[in-house]
C-alpha cells in the first residue's frame, strides 16, 4: 500500500512530482518523499507527514533538476521509523541512486540473510533495501543491467521507480501485482502507480509498464526497455474492490465503473425488499449506486462522511481505528429511523468497522439491516502489500457466514461471488491474484513475510 511517481526531462520534475503524490495520497499516508537529481547530484526530502505537510516553496528550489521519483508510504514490511521513509538513496561504484518501491518482496527473510552472511549491514527494516544491496552486488555493466539483476533475484510484488543522475528506471514485477503506468507531459515522460495523478498534471496516458518488464528513459530522451521475465500476470484485484482511487484507471479498467458493477452484480445475486440503499462512505459509495440501478431500490446517503479523518485503516494502532469509525462517519438519523435499509461496503477484514456501523444505523432508528459486501469473503492474508492482519484476526477465515451476521448484528448478510465478481470487472479471473479471497497464492510465500 503506497504510492509511486517519476518524471524524466523536465525542467520543473520535482514540482510534478509533488503534485503526483498528492494525487496518490490515498495509497499512504504515513510519510512522503522526493529525490531529485540536476545531473550533478540527487536531492532528496523526506518526511514522515502527508504531502501537504511535507514540501513547500523552498523544498522545490532544493529538488533541483529535470528528473525526479517520489514515494507516498503505508508500511506493510518493516515499521513505521524515520529510516524506512522512501525513497531511499545509496552510492556505489555505479554513482548516485534512489529506489521507491509499491508493493512487498516474498523472499525478504531469505534474502536478507544471505546478505548478512555475506557481511552486508542495513540501514531499516525494509524490504526495499534488499534492492539497493542486490544492484550495488551485481557484476552488470550499466545501471540498467545490475538492475536487472537485482530484480530478477526477488519474488513478491514489486512496482519500481529507480532514479539516477541520468535516468529514471521503472520496473514491474512479472505478475503485475500492483499497477504502474506510464504517460507523456509535452516531451517529457511520467510514471505513476495511478492514473488520477496523471489527470492532475495533465500527463497523457500512455501505457502500463508491463508485468515483467523494465523501462528506462534517459537524459537525452531515450527509451530502453527490456522484459526481463517472462510476464505471468496476477494483477491484485483488491486494487478494483478498495485500493486505487475510483477515477483511476487500474489495469486498464476504469476502477468506478468496475465498483459500479460490483453493485450491479451483487443486486443481481441479492434480490431484497428495502426502502433504500446506502453506502458505507466512501469505500461502499460506487457498488451502492449500481446495486440501486440495477434493483430499482432508491439510493441514499445514510451517513456523513467528515472528510478531515484519514482511512480507518490508516492509523495502524487498534485504539485509534475503532475510535476512527465514529469520528468518520455520523448517520443521517431523520433518513434512517424506521426504514429497511440496504448498507454497502466493500470488504469485512475484521469486522470491527461493520459492527459500529449496524449499530449507529441501528441507534438511528432504522427497522431492518441488510449488510451487503462488494467482494467474496476475506479469508487470507495478503503477502504482496494490501495490508491485513494475521489470518487469526480475519474474522471470514474462522466464522461461518451465520456467526459473522450475528456478530456485527446485522439482520442480514450476503457477500459478492467471485463470478459475479470477475463479471463486473470483465476480465478472465485468471490474470489475478485473488490470494485474499481464495488463499491462492501465485508465487511460493516463505511464511515469514508479514511483521
Ligand atoms: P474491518 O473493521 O477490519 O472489518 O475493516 C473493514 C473496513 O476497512 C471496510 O470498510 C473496508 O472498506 C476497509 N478496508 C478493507 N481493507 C482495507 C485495508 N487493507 N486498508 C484499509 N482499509 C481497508
Amino acid at each position: 500500500m503506497c504510492g509511486i511517481f517519476g518524471v524524466a526531462n523536465h525542467s520543473e520534475a520535482s514540482n510534478l512530482t509533488y503534485l503526483g503524490l498528492y494525487a496518490l495520497q490515498h495509497r499512504g499516508q504515513e510519510s512522503a518523499g522526493i529525490v531529485s537529481s540536476d545531473g550533478e547530484d540527487l536531492y532528496k526530502i523526506r518526511k514522515r507527514k502527508q504531502v501537504s505537510d511535507s514540501f513547500d516553496e523552498k523544498s522545490f528550489a532544493f529538488l533541483k533538476g529535470d528528473f525526479s521519483i517520489g514515494h507516498v508510504r503505508y508500511s506493510t514490511t518493516g515499521g513505521n521509523s524515520y529510516t524506512n521513509v522512501q525513497p531511499f538513496q545509496a552510492s556505489g561504484k555505479f554513482g548516485k541512486l534512489a529506489i521507491a518501491h509499491n508493493g512487498n518482496l516474498t523472499n525478504y527473510f531469505s534474502l536478507k540473510s544471505k546478505l548478512e552472511d555475506k557481511g552486508v549491514i542495513f540501514q531499516s527494516t525494509s524490504d526495499t533495501e534488499i534492492i539497493l544491496h542486490l544492484v550495488a552486488q551485481s557484476e552488470g555493466k550499466s545501471i540498467f543491467d545490475k538492475i536487472e539483476d537485482a530484480v530478477k533475484k526477488i519474488d513478491g510484488a514489486f512496482s519500481l521507480m529507480f532514479l539516477t543522475k541520468d535516468s529514471v528506471i521503472a520496473v514491474r514485477d512479472p505478475q503485475g501485482f500492483r499497477p504502474l503506468i506510464m504517460g507523456k507531459v509535452n516531451n517529457s515522460y511520467v510514471f505513476s502507480s495511478e492514473s488520477c495523478a496523471f489527470d492532475l498534471i495533465g500527463a497523457e496516458y500512455i501505457r502500463e509498464v508491463e508485468p515483467g518488464e523494465i523501462v528506462e528513459v534517459s537524459r537525452d530522451g531515450k527509451i530502453n526497455t527490456k522484459t526481463y521475465h517472462k510476464p505471468t500476470p496476477a494483477n491484485c484485484v483488491f486494487e478494483h474492490v478498495y485500493f486505487g482511487r475510483p477515477d483511476s484507471v487500474i489495469f486498464s479498467e476504469t476502477a468506478y465503473e468496475v465498483r459500479k458493477n460490483l453493485g450491479r452484480e451483487l443486486a443481481k445475486e441479492n434480490k431484497i425488499d428495502a426502502d433504500f440503499v446506502i453506502p458505507v462512505p466512501d469505500s461502499g459509495n460506487f457498488a451502492a449506486l449500481g446495486y440501486s440501478e440495477e434493483s430499482k431500490i432508491p439510493f441514499e446517503f445514510g451517513f456523513i462522511r467528515n472528510h478531515y479523518v484519514g482511512r480507518t485503516f490508516i492509523e495502524p494502532k487498534q485504539s485509534i481505528r475503532g475510535f476512527g469509525v465514529k469520528v468518520k462517519l455520523n448517520p443521517v438519523k431523520e433518513t434512517l429511523k424506521g426504514k429497511r435499509v440496504i448498507v454497502i461496503d466493500d470488504s469485512i477484514v475484521r469486522g470491527t468497522t461493520s459492527k459500529k456501523i449496524i449499530k449507529m444505523i441501528r441507534d438511528a432508528g432504522a427497522k431492518e439491516i441488510t449488510l451487503l459486501i462488494s467482494s467474496p469473503p476475506f479469508i487470507k492474508p495478503c503477502f504482496y502489500g494490501i495490508d491485513t492482519p494475521s489470518e487469526a484476526e480475519l474474522i471470514a477465515a474462522n466464522h461461518s457466514m451465520k456467526e459473522i451476521c450475528n456478530y456485527i448484528e446485522a439482520d442480514h448478510l450476503a457477500y459478492l461471488s467471485m463470478d459475479g465478481m470477475f463479471r463486473a470487472i470483465k476480465k478472465d479471473s485468471k490474470s489475478f491474484c485473488t490470494a485474499c479471497f481464495t488463499g491462492k497464492y501465485p508465487t511460493p510465500v516463505d511464511g515469514h513475510t508479514m511483521l
